[in-house]
């Protein structure tokens, strides 16, 4: 077996991770205490006449922290 085949493997990768992740905020029961907006390290989330809003999908780790803090249960990362 030649050393050559063991540089072959993973050449498409990248494009898989940069794959856009899907973010929900339910705006209804958002009261707007900026918790997700101050929690999210990639600045995914702002504020928008009061309520959170999706501001950069792109940037999203999926990380899902947004969701563990809302104390409402708004926000739905898939
Ligand atoms: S899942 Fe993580 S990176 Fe994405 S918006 Fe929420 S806190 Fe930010
Ligand atoms: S943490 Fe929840 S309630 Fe607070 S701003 Fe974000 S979505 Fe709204």
């Amino acid at each position: 077996m030649g050393l050559g085949s063991l540089f072959k493997r993973n050449k498409n990768k990248k494009e898989e991770e940069t794959a856009d992740c899907h973010i929900d905020i339910n705006t209804q029961d958002c009261d707007g205490c900026e918790k997700c907006v101050i929690a999210c390290q990639n600045n995914v989330l702002m504020m928008a006449d009061e309520v959170s809003s999706v501001w950069n999908a792109q940037a999203c780790k999926s990380c899902k922290v947004c969701m563990a803090i809302c104390p409402n249960d708004c926000i739905t990362v898939n």
